[in-house]
């Protein structure tokens, strides 16, 4: 017979953080709302302290409705000690780079990182004396030239924000330890569900929960999961720093996971079938899907990876941004805005070159990125078929 405790991803994301204690019969953990908790005597609220996770003692601190998503999530990353939570993505990313770097450091930085992860380098890090060096995110084993004496982290992003490569992480992480330093990515396109991202060797792992492990583009939550080598330092980092998320937002947040396999299959299905219709259009030069061969590191995807999301780009030929804004504007079933995950589709331009400034990126044409929501995808084709012929005038 097998082990009950052996459960399997689907099952975790069903069962994970549901303690009696916290759910009290309730199926989801229900909103716990709290600053002040009441102690009996003054000696109780003194050995209060320090507070630990799983203990009510002030509400920064957490109830089981926040605890019960951090257990969660800390279920999914096989050899993670445990999860914070951040009022958003941007937060966690920030916490986390405070949690492992101190002036004199140095961070090796991917060029294809999350835009505002960038400016959090360049606007935070850098005046504090942390040296910022980019790096191409395909470099491989030429990271090793780029480790001095001052370096104590590597930030990876996989696939890369817009631009969609595809890094070789279990090989960047295998450095990274031989030579002492500590490893953080920002997992958000694949969640634990598609990357586990401790198993291959990453100590901190990110998420902007806004995007699929909340998946109804209707609250904001940052996500850090550490192994036990960091957790301490991260768990720290975050009290002092006050980060705290609503219940109501976390509630939304594990209500959201629940569902989070089901989803990410469908968003899969769907977006691989829009890939590769899109593959077949006249006006289309390429598409990055990490599930394609025409996506940098597609082989590391088809290695690492136990599946694709929904969000990917492909490249117009020729025609201008104009041309192309008109594509998007035009469209019935897309939605234009920031952020992804939801269930919605969305369309946006996904121009990375201007960000860059350890590679160069070459196109053909102006770029859009879409997320493939929940729609009958059907819809979704006919709607950028027309799109593509608004195109094919306008270019
Ligand atoms: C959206 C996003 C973030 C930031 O998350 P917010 O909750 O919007 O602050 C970080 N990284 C990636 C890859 C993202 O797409």
């Amino acid at each position: 017979m097998s082990d009950p405790k052996q459960r399997r991803l689907d099952t975790k994301i069903v069962e994970g953080g549901r303690k009696p204690e916290w759910t009290t019969g309730i199926v989801n953990p229900p909103v716990w709302r709290a600053s002040t908790m009441l102690f009996d005597t003054v000696a109780d609220m003194e050995a209060s302290n320090p507070p630990k996770h799983g203990r009510l003692q002030y509400g920064r601190n957490g109830t089981p409705t926040q605890w019960a998503l951090s257990e969660a999530l800390t279920e999914l990353e096989p050899g993670a000690a445990g999860t914070r939570l951040f009022p958003s993505g941007s937060a966690a990313v920030g916490i986390a780079l405070m949690s492992v770097l101190s002036p004199g450091d140095e961070i090796l930085m991917v060029d294809s990182a999350y835009a505002p992860t960038r400016i959090f380098c360049d606007n935070v890090l850098t005046p504090m004396g942390i040296t910022v060096t980019y790096y191409d995110p395909l470099i491989g084993r030429g990271i090793e030239a780029l480790i001095g004496e001052r370096t104590k982290a590597i930030f990876l992003e996989s696939p890369g924000s817009l631009s969609f490569e595809v890094q070789d992480v279990p090989g960047l992480c295998e450095i990274a330890r031989a030579r002492g330093l500590v490893t953080l990515i920002d997992n958000t396109w694949a969640t634990p569900v598609l990357f586990q991202a401790l198993a291959a060797g990453v100590d901190i792992a990110i998420l902007a929960a806004t995007k699929y492990i909340v998946g109804h583009a209707d609250a904001m939550i940052g996500t850090v999961t550490a192994n036990a080598r960091w957790w301490p330092k991260v768990e720290r980092t975050s009290q002092v720093f006050g980060q705290h998320v609503g219940p109501d937002d976390a509630f939304l947040a594990t209500r959201g996971l629940r569902t989070l396999g089901v989803r990410l299959r469908h968003h899969q299905e769907s977006a691989l079938k829009v890939a590769h219709w899109l593959q077949e259009q006249p006006q289309v030069s390429r598409v990055l899907h990490p599930a394609l061969p025409d996506c940098p590191g597609h082989e590391y995807w088809a290695r690492d990876f136990k599946g694709a999301s929904g969000l990917f780009a492909f490249e117009l030929k020729g025609g201008d941004a104009d041309a192309r804004d008109a594509l998007i504007d035009g469209l019935t079933h897309f939605g234009i805005g920031y952020s992804w995950g939801g269930f919605e589709s969305l369309a946006t331009p996904s121009d990375a070159d201007r960000l860059r400034t350890a590679t160069r990126w070459q196109a053909d044409g102006p770029r859009v990125r879409l997320h493939i929501g929940l729609e009958d995808v059907d819809d979704l084709i006919e709607d950028l078929a027309r799109g593509l012929a608004r195109y094919g005038d306008a270019a």
